[in-house]
């Protein structure tokens, strides 16, 4: 607050003497001069109205009788001036007056009339208490000043402040409000004066008693009440977030000063950055957090209502080429244009989020049937398969869902989760660009995959994989033509693994591209050792998983291994299934178009048994076809497989390409083929993968007339 100013008051006040007669001014300078004042003389009226312009005189001695202008009419002016208004007077006068003009005299404001000549010591008396008064007077004039301008000042703070400020009674009633609250409230001040302030709170909760109220109760106690995160019901219907204090006066105004402050800013911001941490930001979707929260809340309620409700998890097929071949740009313009699409599957109360990459959950709530879910699924799925065009490039993508309803598949925002995800890899597996829902089965199968999957994680720490090599042995001469690598995984205590049980596992983890280089660097490494010994024709046949096919760095990895290791890229056959090559035909046409470059071999492994389209034979430049082993097991007793078996050999023919025949393991299917024209063959009739050691103790030529199956063995 501000401090008041009183003016000193140990100044001497001035005492003002006017007389015409020089002699008189003189003597009264000689009577007055050592008063507890100073002492000023003026010799006429003129001069005595300049003097107390310009100075505080606290008392006038006026004489009547002056020239030109006489006391009485200086006396007039005085009153006439704000500043002069209450100055004392008193008269004097030589001559004695009528009672008349001694009236005049106290009506225009003397205060005494003395005649002289007069007693000095009374006079002296009476100028010292007409000072004392005056100077009280004045005191009391600036007293009053001072505190209309303190009045001003504190009503101009309350006007002017950015808080909404009210004084409540202890009946809760508003007693006074500024401009910012009524503001605050979207009225004026006079719709609040005396309404309560209770109808104003919509949080927290009040009881409709006042008395009851932490308001009343905190007042009583003389403590603040402190609300971060009230709610305010403004005049105009709305809602308006403040804080609040309210805080007891002193006791005897019963009443209490409320402050708020105006926090729509502060829970915008807020809301703003609590949004911003559950929103995906490339598609507005929910992400993963949001997700979680909206499934938490959904199922907090659902609990109550009885109805049942599912939880979608959809994984883009193809998404990955998209991105690799045109581009992150590209594929987050895909997904986002896919986010605009599964929306408009959905209800508006159902939740859609993407939880990163290209997976997609939905959460539908309150469904009747479990069946409802699927027909999402499949109305999902029928609008992501779809032909996109970006840039000029066409692709197509799919999508694989899983579902998972509560309560079957899981109570637990995780366990539904989760769920819905193994589902989703179940229909991956199942070929794709399906849904599945989730089963106990699939929980069993599921935790054992997990348990293989962590030991390969700790087989490929460990070195726990060997290569073995599978001789290929030319049909007519008998001369060995190459190996085939096989991966074995030798496991501590189970023993050796098939990779027919692991290998698709390697490959759903992706696992597979470590393990591969892994492969590619000790076959490659192994061909170069054995170059000595089997010479420089000798190939080398790797197998290359589908997902392995279809990395972009695939062709660049095997040239710097075989520029690391001196190895002529044509002692290189890559073996491919014709799934892989199915996968995408224009990424397969430029991966093939590239290991062609490269100067490796390609072979198609398990001919015959996948989608054998004519056409991409006819579409892709190969080197070898590798018939499956099924049909070479059957073809003795089947006359079907045996046309198949002699078809693929004339094809191989007719095209020039070598054929390859996979598990022969009797002479008499040796023969068959070499009746057949059949080039080379590869079965345990020769050997089955054989460790290192074996295979390079292998003959380059085998004595082939005079073979028997258990030759080596
Ligand atoms: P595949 O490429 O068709 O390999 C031939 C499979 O037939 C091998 O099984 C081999 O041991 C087996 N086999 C060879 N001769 C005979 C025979 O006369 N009779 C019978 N019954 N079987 C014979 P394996 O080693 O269990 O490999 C299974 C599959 O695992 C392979 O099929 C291949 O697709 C995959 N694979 C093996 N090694 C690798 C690898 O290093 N990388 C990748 N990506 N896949 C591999
Ligand atoms: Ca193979
Ligand atoms: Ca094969």
């Amino acid at each position: 607050m501000r401090q008041m100013h009183l003016e000193s008051v140990n100044d001497q006040q001035v005492l003002l003497v006017v007389d015409d007669r020089e002699e008189n001014l003189v003597a009264m300078e000689a009577l007055l001069g050592d008063g507890d004042w100073d002492v000023r003389t003026v010799n006429s009226g003129e001069d005595a109205l300049r003097c107390l312009m310009d100075e505080d005189v606290g008392l006038v001695l006026l004489d009547v009788q002056m020239p030109r202008m006489d006391g009485f009419e200086v006396a007039r002016l005085m009153r006439g001036s704000p500043h002069t208004r209450y100055t004392p007077i008193i008269f004097l006068s030589a001559i004695a007056h009528t009672e008349e003009s001694v009236l005049q005299g106290y009506a225009i404001g003397a205060v005494d009339f003395i005649l002289k000549p007069f007693d000095p010591k009374v006079l002296k008396h009476k100028i010292g208490a007409l000072l004392e008064q005056e100077r009280h007077r004045h005191e009391l004039q600036q007293l009053s000043q001072q505190l209309d301008s303190e009045r001003a000042f504190n009503a101009s703070v309350l006007d002017n402040a950015s808080e909404g400020i009210l004084v409540i009674d202890q009946d809760g009633v508003i007693r006074f409000a500024n401009p910012a609250m009524a503001q605050m409230l979207r009225g004026e001040v006079a719709d609040l004066q005396d309404s309560r302030l209770l109808s104003y709170l919509k949080r927290p909760e009040m009881p409709g008693d006042w008395r009851e109220s932490e308001f009343y109760r905190s007042w009583r106690s003389g403590q603040t009440y402190r609300v971060h995160d009230a709610v305010l019901a403004t005049l105009d219907g709305g809602y308006l977030p403040v804080a609040l204090s309210c805080s007891p006066l002193p006791q005897y105004q019963n009443s209490m000063v409320l402050i708020a402050l105006d926090m729509s800013v502060v829970s915008n911001l807020h809301a703003q950055l609590e949004s911003q941490a559950i929103t995906d930001a490339l598609t507005g979707l929910y992400n993963r957090r949001g997700f979680h929260q909206s499934l938490e809340t959904a199922l907090s309620r659902i609990d109550r209502s009885g109805k049942r409700m599912a939880v979608l998890y959809l994984d883009l097929d193809g998404f990955k080429r998209v991105n690799d071949s045109l581009g992150h740009a590209a594929g987050d313009q895909v997904l986002r244009q896919i986010a605009e699409q599964l929306k408009t599957c959905l209800r508006p109360y159902d939740i859609l989020a993407r939880m990163g990459g290209d997976e997609f959950t939905a959460l539908l709530d309150s469904l009747d049937h479990p069946e409802d879910a699927a027909r999402v699924a499949e109305k999902l799925i029928e609008l992501v398969s779809v032909r996109y065009e970006l840039d000029g490039v066409e692709f197509t993508l799919g999508a694989s869902i899983g579902i998972a309803c509560y309560p079957e598949c899981g109570q637990t925002v995780d366990g539904l989760l989760r769920s819905a995800d193994m589902a989703m890899y179940e229909a991956k597996r199942a070929g794709r660009q399906q849904y599945r829902f989730f089963s106990p089965e699939m929980n069993g199968r599921a935790r054992s995959r997990l348990m293989l999957e962590e030991s390969l994680r700790t087989a490929i720490e460990q070195d726990d994989f060997v290569l073995v090599y599978q001789p290929q042995i030319d049909l007519a001469s008998g001369r060995l033509r190459g190996f085939e690598a096989l991966l074995r995984w030798e496991h501590r205590v189970a023993g050796t693994i098939s990779p027919g049980v692991f290998i698709p596992l390697l490959e759903e983890t992706r696992l597979i591209n470590r393990v591969g280089a892994w492969i590619f660097n000790q076959g490659i490494s192994q061909c170069r050792a054995w170059q000595t010994q089997f010479g420089e024709n000798l190939l080398l046949s790797l197998n290359v998983s589908p997902v392995q096919f279809g990395m972009p760095k695939l062709v660049e990895d095997l040239r710097r291994l075989l520029d690391m290791h001196q190895l002529k890229p044509s002692q290189l056959e890559v073996e491919v299934t014709e799934s892989a090559l199915m996968q995408d035909l224009d990424t397969t046409r430029e991966q093939l178009q590239q290991l062609r470059e490269l100067g490796v071999r390609i072979a198609i492994d398990d001919f015959g048994t996948g989608y054998s389209s004519l056409a991409y034979l006819r579409h892709f430049e190969l080197d070898t076809l590798k018939i499956d082993r099924l049909f070479i097991s059957n073809m003795l007793e089947s006359r079907k497989d045996a046309a198949i078996v002699s078809t693929i050999i004339d094809l191989g023919h007719h095209l020039g390409l070598e054929v390859i025949a996979e598990g022969v393991e009797t002479l008499e299917q040796r023969d068959w083929l070499m009746a057949h024209r059949c080039t080379t063959m590869q079965g345990f009739l020769v050997a089955p993968g054989l460790p290192l050691e074996q295979a390079s103790a292998f003959p380059a030529q085998l004595d082939w007339a005079n073979w028997r199956p258990d030759k080596l063995f």
